[in-house]
């Protein structure tokens, strides 16, 4: 539990079997509310920690006031509907998060076309059609995740005593509740203890491609300048003064981007091709999250001057500069 200026936070961490460590969402007291800040997995045991955790505390599920959302992916929204079906509060979220939770049509059948092209044009082949076959990955888009109740589109700058900072870059519509007087920052998948978050590739609201490791810089750029104490975050262990971690994981960037250069260097020029060499058979086995790593890592670079690309035979071909005639 964390106090302070009369404010409390009770966090939820429950345990993963994987490199995330736990899922994380949190219960924040203030004057008039309890806001509960992401909403986990759809499962017992987040379900458990949830009802635990409030009873820990002498609140009942009906005390909850509100939900904010910090990015639209499965982890973060599992208990919405659970919680909105005993009592009818409001769910906070970014525009983009509510097309994708109420699953608009369009948008759906729009985001497929989106994929297969991507992946024709980078050289994915066969890998790419069986991917987009298995439409996916389970973390962003799962089956019944349609959050029933009407999503409140975050549209200020402040909300239930948060200043709200846009975050892109792990997801499009991520976003930040941040207390300034508390020092603290909700941050969703930005900033995780243990491993570098992955920034996504996903199509923006007219299909165009987010470029989203450039995003992901700038968004821990902008969490380096503030007054914060501890960060939040969706997954592993609450972090204290975030500082170090946060130009370290800028530094990372960096670092990734020029083990790719001395890849295309050695004449690989395809994004499939840097993704096969670089992570071998985890390819197949990862393929969303390391394709979209390497997408977004080879805009970085082409918006930097340091590659560019060429079309040939209806797939992209990287160079680096200083090498390319
Ligand atoms: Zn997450």
């Amino acid at each position: 539990m964390f106090i302070k200026n009369n404010r409390e936070v009770f966090p939820c961490l429950v345990p993963a079997s994987n490199k995330l460590k736990s899922f994380n969402f949190f219960l924040v007291k203030q004057e008039n509310s309890l806001t509960l800040i992401d909403a986990g997995l759809n499962t017992d045991s987040c379900w458990n920690s949830l009802q635990k955790t409030l009873k820990d505390h002498d609140y009942a599920l009906t005390d909850i006031t509100g939900i904010l959302l910090t990015h639209h992916h499965t982890d973060h929204i599992g208990l919405v509907n659970r919680i909105v079906s005993t009592h009818s509060i409001p769910v906070y979220a970014h525009p983009y998060a509510k097309l994708v939770l109420n699953r608009d049509k369009e948008y759906m059948k729009m985001r497929v076309e989106f994929f297969r092209k991507l992946y024709q044009e980078m050289g994915c082949g066969e890998i790419g059609e069986k991917q987009v076959a298995d439409l996916h990955n389970p973390i962003i888009l799962g089956e019944n995740k349609k959050i029933d109740s009407e999503i409140q589109v975050i549209a200020n700058n402040q909300l239930l005593g948060f200043d709200i900072l846009d975050i892109p870059g792990h997801a499009p519509d991520q976003v930040a509740f941040y207390h300034k007087e508390c020092k603290w920052l909700f941050a969703g998948d930005l900033l995780i203890g243990n491993i570098p978050s992955i920034a996504f590739i996903e199509p923006d609201y007219d299909g165009t491609r987010n470029k989203s490791v450039v995003q992901q810089k700038k968004s821990l750029e902008k969490c380096l300048l503030l007054d914060v104490d501890h960060v939040f975050p969706g997954h592993g262990m609450i972090i204290e003064n975030p500082h170090d971690l946060l130009k370290e994981r800028i530094i990372e960037i960096d670092e990734k981007a020029n083990k790719y250069i001395n890849i295309i260097k050695t004449g690989i020029s395809t994004a499939s091709g840097i993704a096969q060499i670089r992570y071998k058979e985890k390819y197949e086995k990862q393929f969303f999250n390391i394709m979209s790593e390497i997408i977004g890592t080879l805009d970085y670079l082409e918006l930097q001057g340091k590659i560019n690309k060429e079309m040939k035979k209806g797939v992209w071909r990287y160079y680096c500069n200083n090498i390319s005639s």
